[in-house]
C-alpha cells in the first residue's frame, strides 16, 4: 500500500519546517505529500517550496504540489471581487472564494496549475476544491458536509453572482427563479450540465498544461455531494483525466466509511486511477484515536484501495506515526 498526507506548510519558516516534516514522515513511512501550496506565494517562497520539494525528493518522498483553484487572493481587484461565489444568508450577503461560472475564473484556474507544474519539480498538481464551492444553512438541519442527506439541490445556498443568475434566467426566460422553478427536472438538469461543464472545462484545460500528474482530492459522496457541485470525478478517473484520486472518505463511524469506499469502487470499475481513499484524523467530520485510524487504514486496503491519504500531516502524533508506518509493513 501507498501512504500519502495533506501537509499545510509553515511559510514563515520553511527550512525548519521541511526538515521536521521530513522526520515525521520518516517515522510514518509516508510514500508521498500533498504539500499545499496557496496560488499568490511570493517569489521567495516559492524557492523554499521548489528546496522543500527537492529535500523531500531525496528522501524518496514523492511530492504532489497542492492547488485550491479557484482561491481569491486576499487583495483581489474589484472585478475579481465581483467574480466571487455570493450567497444570502439570514439577510446578508456573503461571499467566498471564485465562482467557477465566470471563463475568466476558469482560465486563471488552468494558469495556476501549469504555473506550479512549473515552478516546482513536483511528480505532480494535487487539485482541492475543484468543484463549484456551495454551502448550506443550519436551518436545513444538518449538515450537507458529510451527512447522507436526502434533500438535495434545493439545500444549497445558490450562487447569486452575475453569472450564475444570468445562467439561471437564461433557462426560466423570467427575472428570477421560483421555488417551482428549483424543484424542475429540466431547471436541475440544465443546472447541473452547466456546472458540470464549467469544472469539466477547468480540468480537461489543466490536464493539457501540466506535465506532471494530477491528483485530487474528490467528495466522497459522488451523487449526493460531487455531482450537484459539477465535480464528476468518476468519469475523470474512468477518462484518465486525473491520475490519483483522495475520495475524502472522513468520519468516525467505519462502517458508513465501508459503505462508500464499496460503492465507489463499483462505480470506478477498473479505472486506470490510482485510489489513496482519504481518511481524517481530525476533520469536521471528527476526529479518530490512533486505534480507530489503523483500522480505517486496513479496512481501505482490504477494500481494495492502492492506499491511504491522511488529513492532515499536522494532526498526527507521535503514536499515530508509528501505527501508520506499523499496519504499511502489515499491510504491503
Ligand atoms: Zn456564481
Amino acid at each position: 500500500m501507498r501512504l500519502f498526507t495533506w501537509m499545510y506548510p509553515d511559510f514563515e519558516r520553511m527550512s525548519q519546517y521541511t526538515t521536521g516534516a521530513i522526520a515525521r514522515l520518516t517515522r510514518m513511512a509516508a510514500d508521498g505529500v500533498f504539500l499545499m501550496v496557496p496560488p499568490e506565494t511570493s517569489v521567495t517562497q516559492e524557492e523554499e517550496v521548489e528546496a522543500a520539494c527537492q529535500a523531500l525528493a531525496g528522501e524518496g518522498i514523492q511530492v504532489h504540489v497542492g492547488l485550491v483553484p479557484f482561491t481569491a487572493p486576499a487583495s483581489s481587484p474589484a472585478h475579481m471581487q465581483a467574480r466571487r461565489y455570493q450567497y444570502r444568508l439570514e439577510d446578508e450577503t456573503h461571499y467566498d472564494r471564485l465562482c467557477p461560472s465566470w471563463p475568466e475564473n476558469r482560465e486563471l484556474a488552468v494558469q495556476r496549475a501549469a504555473h506550479m507544474d512549473n515552478a516546482f519539480s513536483a511528480a505532480g498538481v494535487h487539485l482541492d476544491f475543484i468543484r463549484y464551492y456551495y454551502r448550506n444553512s443550519d436551518q436545513f438541519g444538518y449538515s450537507l458536509e458529510w451527512e447522507d442527506g436526502r434533500r438535495w439541490v434545493d439545500t444549497y445556498l445558490q450562487c447569486r453572482c452575475e453569472a450564475c443568475r444570468g445562467s439561471r434566467q437564461a433557462i426560466t426566460a423570467t427575472d428570477g427563479v421560483s421555488a417551482y422553478d428549483t424543484r424542475h427536472p429540466a431547471f436541475i438538469f440544465k443546472q447541473l450540465q452547466a456546472r458540470k461543464r464549467s469544472i469539466d472545462e477547468t480540468i480537461l484545460g489543466m490536464r493539457k498544461v501540466v506535465q506532471g500528474e494530477l491528483s485530487i482530492a474528490s467528495r466522497v459522496q459522488y451523487l449526493n455531494r460531487a455531482l450537484i457541485e459539477g465535480q464528476d470525478w468518476i468519469e475523470w478517473c474512468r477518462g484518465g483525466v486525473v491520475q490519483a484520486v483522495s475520495p475524502m472518505n472522513y468520519g468516525t463511524d467505519i462502517e458508513v466509511l465501508r459503505r462508500r469506499i464499496r460503492e465507489n469502487k463499483r462505480r470506478l470499475g477498473d479505472a486506470p486511477v490510482e485510489v489513496l481513499e482519504g481518511l481524517a484524523k481530525k476533520s469536521s467530520a471528527g476526529a479518530n484515536s490512533t486505534q480507530a485510524l489503523i483500522e480505517q487504514v486496513r479496512m481501505v486496503v482490504q477494500e481494495g484501495a492502492d492506499g491511504a491519504a491522511i488529513f492532515p500531516f499536522h494532526a498526527l502524533e507521535e503514536e499515530d506515526l508509528l501505527a501508520l508506518a506499523q499496519v504499511k509493513r502489515e499491510l504491503m
